[in-house]
């Protein structure tokens, strides 16, 4: 690794990303329950939730301080495509963020990389930061081509897209299956990809949970962590809230 690509996190720049994913799970009950625990633990980070399309309007009208982000969205800004919702729609009921190319998503839509680079800019297009995911299969990550497929996918999906928008590397084979990348697999592909993208926000995504939040929020380059399965946990995601401040206060374990 060569020296000037080492760049220290700590201090922190800025205060961390922790993107909730709440995928189809949640209630109008459920959000009441748990603000009483996380509202007050999300302090020096950004928290932004992304529960189902459904809350994220009640969510706004309950609790306006939140960031609240979508978990997908059409390329198309209306018109007969029954079951989507546009970047627009998003953004009228309070979404600031919305999640593209989600590994879910690419998988039961087939979703192409171009799909993705179009659902990124008709975000950006209605005022929306789009969180663009990007993650190798587990036969990638056998065969060691992780950074050759990375490449293309971050190619091909981020083709056309300029202005605001952030970066999650989530490896499938770590998403919902308790296997963390390890820190030096994490380090390795952050730095690649800063390399390629100076400036922008690069979250980790894939089993982070409260034992792991403050070691992964430690590697170089990573700007962030989203959270999927951890997220739905009332005391596991307090946890994660906590240890999230405290790397943004810039407290070494
Ligand atoms: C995700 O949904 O993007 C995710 C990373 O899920 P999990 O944290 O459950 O692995």
């Amino acid at each position: 690794m060569r020296a000037e690509n080492m760049i220290q996190k700590l201090p922190y720049q800025k205060p961390p990303y922790i993107v909730s994913n709440w995928k189809m799970n949640g209630t109008k009950a459920l959000l009441a329950e748990v603000m009483r625990f996380w509202q007050p633990a999300a302090s020096h980070l950004t928290w932004i939730f992304c529960p189902p399309a459904t809350l994220i309007g009640h969510a706004k009208a309950y609790f306006p301080d939140i960031i609240l982000g979508g978990q997908d969205c059409s390329a198309e800004p209306s018109g007969a495509f029954t079951g989507d919702i546009s970047a627009s729609q998003l953004a009228d009921v309070g979404a600031r963020y919305v999640i593209v190319g989600h590994s879910e998503v690419r998988l039961h839509n087939n979703a192409t990389n171009a799909d993705i680079a179009a659902k990124a800019k008709a975000a950006q297009s209605q005022g929306l930061t789009p969180i663009i995911c990007i993650g190798e299969p587990e036969e990638v990550h056998r065969s060691g081509e992780t950074l050759t497929y990375l490449k293309k996918q971050l190619d091909e999906s981020l083709a056309g897209v300029h202005g605001e928008f952030l970066v999650a590397y989530e490896p499938i084979w770590a998403i919902g299956t308790g296997k963390t990348a390890t820190i030096n697999d994490i380090e390795h592909v952050h730095l690649f990809l800063r390399e390629h993208l100076p400036k922008v926000p690069l979250l980790y995504g894939g089993s982070v949970n409260a034992a792991n939040t403050r070691a992964i929020l430690g590697v170089n380059n990573v700007d962030g962590i989203l959270v999927g399965g951890a997220s739905l946990k009332i005391d596991e995601f307090t946890q994660i809230l906590r240890a999230g401040s405290a790397v943004g206060r810039n407290e070494l374990p």
